[in-house]
């Protein structure tokens, strides 16, 4: 029998001896199917983005299953998903077209090596990307999730530099604020330090300018002003390193890990044509906001333009399975394209690269964007985002709501006037979380910052319900 903290030896016999699928109606005689899973899991798993501890006193919860915005525990209760399970999940979970995808691709070929083979899904998913993506942007190398997709554009461009000979571009310029993946490579670009600062000694340097994060623009500034602003940061940067410079990498539009901070796209373009200037690269990691999320297909089309690379993971798949790629252009590729004995291919690999069942979830993502009026009902389902929670405009503890399309944020201060924070070991986002829960609602605040990133399935109702049960969390959260 296993040890459950907190729960008596009766209830433990009881849920052991039960049946897997018992119905709703035990919920009220107090069997709590959640607790032996709970108990098992803690006994054995150490999960991600999480201090374990944490869990004596905050429920971890089981998931039996999950249909559309919905997630549905052990014990029956639902949850609303308003992070999109770590904003991958795109059209509802067991989505009925990607599930079928997934079914017909399992029954043909679940995987194969994708060096010296290849398979009709990532065939057909390239061809796809291609057509939907900004100009230019005609090659497809696959990797298995978003780090591995940052690690493979740092190293892409790098390399491309050395193989035309310029052996001293070899530094990346990053944004204050920005966050692209944990791994060494991807933590190094990033600059959130509770992710970073520990592995510090471990990573590469790299030059980090100040972000064009709108929060911190003055009192009636534009955001396009105050994005122009904090350009000149960049182009002192560039102008002061292009020759040592591979790359610069930048989230488009949203720091998505650093608070939901947003810019303005006008930013983008002329981080485009500086990098042009300069022959640097742009690498745009939009594995976050990409795929509709912050109102266009892709962020860079609001800006108008092609990075050299851009790295897409999460909403690829429609949240179903690890998949992420990087496209680039034909420069790059021929830079590559040599005899072998000159040694300039790119060796980058992953065991599970261009994985059959993940490129079927991608087609059939993709197909959904196509034949769906999809951009156009998450427009209205943004502007209704926006109304559920225009009321807390004028909260004493809300400094700003900010929105990108599909991405809405609140920023909680201590102060409104001043903006002073409040102290990040209060932990309120965590006491919104646990509120939400209570409620039946999936909301993972960032430090202060409480936010939307729902799928795009989520019904105006289902918004009204996120936002009511957010509003209470923010009341009981920020009491004190
Ligand atoms: N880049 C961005 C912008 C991200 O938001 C994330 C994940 N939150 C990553 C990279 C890393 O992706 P993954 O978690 O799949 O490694």
């Amino acid at each position: 029998m296993q040890q459950v903290a907190g729960a008596d030896h009766a209830t433990i016999v009881v849920r052991i001896g039960a049946p897997a699928t018992l119905p709703m109606a035990d919920l009220r005689n107090n069997i709590d199917l959640n607790a032996d899973w709970t108990a098992r899991d803690l006994a054995r798993i150490w999960h991600p983005c999480t201090q374990m501890k944490d869990h004596e006193t905050l429920p971890l919860l089981p998931i039996k299953r999950a249909r559309g915005v919905w997630l549905e525990d052990f014990n029956g209760k639902r949850y609303l998903d308003g992070i999109s399970s770590w904003w991958v999940n795109l059209f509802g979970h067991s989505n009925p077209r990607i599930n079928a995808a997934i079914c017909r691709q399992l029954e043909e070929l679940e995987h194969v090596i994708f060096a010296g083979f290849t398979h009709a899904s990532g065939i057909r998913l390239a061809e796809h990307l291609v057509e939907l993506s900004p100009p230019g942007l005609t090659r497809c190398f696959f990797a298995d999730n978003g780090s591995a997709a940052v690690e493979v554009a740092l190293k892409m461009s790098f390399h491309y530099w050395r193989n035309l000979g310029k052996t001293r571009k070899s530094k990346f310029i990053t944004l204050a604020n920005s966050y692209h993946g944990e791994t060494l490579g991807a933590l190094a670009v990033g600059d959130v330090d509770l992710y970073r600062a520990t592995y510090g000694p471990l990573l590469m340097d790299v030059l980090t300018v100040p972000s064009p994060d709108c929060y911190l623009r003055e009192p009636g500034e534009t955001w396009a002003a105050y994005s122009a602003r904090q350009f000149e940061h960049m182009e002192a940067t560039l102008a002061a390193h292009a020759d040592d410079v591979a790359a610069v990498i930048v989230e488009p539009l949203v720091q998505c890990a650093g608070n939901m901070r947003m810019y303005d796209p006008s930013y983008l373009t002329l981080l485009r044509a500086a990098c042009d200037r300069h022959d640097v690269h742009l690498i745009a990691d939009e594995i976050a906001v990409g795929f509709g999320r912050t109102g266009t297909m892709f962020a860079c089309q609001q800006a108008g333009i092609s990075p050299d690379f851009l790295c897409l993971s999460k909403g690829l798949t429609g949240g179903y399975l690890p998949l992420s790629v990087v496209m680039t252009g034909e420069k790059t590729y021929q830079a590559f394209y040599d005899d072998y004995t000159k040694l300039n291919a790119f060796l980058h690999s992953h065991s599970y690269t261009g994985n059959a069942l993940a490129c079927a979830a991608a087609l059939a993502t993709l197909e959904i964007f196509r034949d769906e009026p999809v951009l156009a009902r998450n427009r209205e389902l943004a502007q209704r985002l926006a109304t559920s929670v225009a009321h807390l405009a004028d909260h004493p503890r809300v400094a700003e709501i900010r929105q990108h399309g599909m991405t809405l944020a609140i920023e909680l201060v201590r102060n409104k006037a001043t903006r002073e924070p409040f102290d990040w070991r209060e932990r309120r986002g965590l006491r919104i979380y646990r509120h939400a829960l209570e409620c039946g609602a999936l909301l993972r605040p960032i430090g202060n910052v409480v936010y939307f990133m729902p799928p795009y399935v989520i019904t105006p109702d289902e918004i009204d319900l996120l936002a009511r049960i957010a509003t209470q969390g923010i009341e009981l959260a920020t009491c004190d």
